[in-house]
């Protein structure tokens, strides 16, 4: 398996599976709800690091939450609530977002205030090797004492120096210097520490947490977003490499950026989508394929046409699972190695997402065996072959699309109804496709006395009870 590297700009092979994988991933500030930009960031780790374990890589995958951080600090203060009870409010609606898209926690998700006395000694590892300065009660890090600076963003120092905004404070020796601590205001949270109360920067417990909870200085993959490879990721290198003294993360994997309607996501143009209004209107399962339609590393652009596009593969998806379902199951006894064109399908798609986790392509290559599976069912074959190959077939999307890619196939109406009910809106799909539409009201009413109410949309009935 491949993953592009940004760090070496280009694709490296990961280990001979079985092996074990490290992985690293900058998890949410919880200072407010969590966007679509968030959703498409947790989501296409949560795929990869299945996908990898799939493929047989033993993935320890940590992702921390950021707890305490001036945007916290300003959220307090201009919604005169404390800044635990926005950290509390803002990790609840994290959770919940998480758990309404169905994405599964990480092995460990350590939350910066955790873990303070960890940075605290980082910090003094590299006040010890003069890589940093005390100045009235913050410490910074001190750029230039890194060779290293600028290697993850491609930028040579003095590049840089034309590029930021210089504030001219005199409590650094060198714009480019990033605080490792700063001293609290009155009114701040603050832990304790050789130089002030204060609390940790925010690029510090990246490289603290990192090494910690994946027992390693050097991590095989740190993924995050584009947006954090200049100054986030550029600083954790230099944190860690300065006091490890070995490189810090051999593959950087970063996932594009999303906009709305081709403009950047933000609340001062009223386009600032959050997770549970995107799932008013739209199911998980077509947000997630709208996500895996394009490759992680390109940026994607969200409108609501696209979205609503995305029901029609879902429900090609689902409609060849509940069509496949109708083949007796000890039709199973056809083994996969005895059909050909379901190999050679699997083969493309696992190359594709093999090659560094081309989604859009396997996608295709999926479409295209539902495309080959339908035809002949269509031409109604009945012999045990090819209703063995049925079979498999499914057995094959489910493995990859609801285990590896956390899509659901099952068809709404499969849960929660007794056999009679199910069978009810069976027939009625049935006469609505004969156009007969005298008995398909007849059904409609004797569910709606029933208490379920049965509505038809641009993909087909859905039902909920009242
Ligand atoms: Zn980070």
């Amino acid at each position: 398996m491949e993953l592009y590297n940004s760090l070496s700009r280009k694709r490296e092979a990961l280990p001979a599976a079985p092996a074990h994988i490290s992985m690293y991933s900058c998890g949410v500030t919880v200072y407010d709800k969590c966007h679509i930009g968030h959703a498409r960031s947790l989501y296409t780790f949560d795929s990869l690091v299945r996908y990898m374990r799939y493929r047989g890589y033993y993935v320890r995958f940590v992702r921390n939450v950021t707890d305490v951080d001036d945007k916290i600090i300003a959220k307090a203060r201009q919604s005169g609530k404390s800044f635990d009870e926005v950290v509390r409010e803002n990790m609840e609606l994290y959770y919940k977002d998480m758990a309404d898209l169905g994405l599964r926690p990480a092995d460990v998700e350590p939350r910066a205030t955790e873990n303070i006395p960890l940075m605290i000694d980082h910090i003094a590892g590299l006040l010890a090797k003069g890589h940093a300065y005390v100045s009235e009660g913050d410490v910074y890090f001190r750029v230039r004492s890194f060779p290293g600076y600028g290697k993850l963003s491609g930028q040579s120092i003095d590049k840089m120096l034309e590029g930021v905004r210089i504030d001219k404070d005199e409590k650094k020796e060198d714009p480019l210097d990033f605080a490792l601590w700063k001293k609290a205001k009155p009114g701040e949270p603050f832990w304790s520490s050789p130089w002030s109360d204060g609390r940790p920067g925010w690029h510090i417990e990246c490289s603290c947490m990192s090494i910690k909870h994946l027992g390693t200085e050097t991590l095989d993959i740190h993924a995050g977003g584009r947006d954090l490879i200049f100054p986030h990721h550029e600083n954790e290198i230099a944190q860690a490499e300065a006091l490890t003294g070995k490189p810090f993360a051999r593959l950087w994997v970063h996932h594009g950026l999303l906009t709305i309607n081709g403009q950047k996501m933000a609340k001062s143009l009223g386009n600032f989508i959050t997770v549970q209004e995107a799932l008013k209107s739209h199911s998980v399962n077509s947000l997630k394929l709208f996500f895996l339609s394009t490759h992680y590393a390109s940026s994607i652009d969200y409108t609501a046409d696209k979205l609503g596009d995305m029901e029609k593969g879902i429900a090609r998806f689902q409609g060849f699972v509940n069509r496949a379902q109708q083949v007796a199951e000890d039709k199973l006894g056809v083994r996969l190695d005895e059909v050909e064109f379901l190999l050679e399908a699997k083969e493309k798609i696992i190359g594709a997402l093999d090659s560094d986790f081309n989604t859009a392509l396997a996608l295709g290559h999926l479409f295209d065996l539902l495309t080959a599976v339908n035809r002949f069912m269509d031409a109604g074959k009945q012999d045990d072959y090819f209703e063995g190959s049925i079979r498999q077939t499914e057995k094959f999307l489910r493995e990859l699309l609801e285990g590896v890619l956390g899509l659901t196939l099952d068809l709404p109406h499969a849960a929660g109804l007794s056999v009679e009910e199910d069978a009810l809106l069976g027939e009625r799909v049935e006469a609505r496709q004969a156009k007969n539409w005298k008995r398909s009201d007849e059904i409609r009413d004797i569910l709606k006395a029933r208490g379920i109410i049965v509505e038809d949309g641009k993909t087909g009935q859905t039902w909920r009870r009242v």
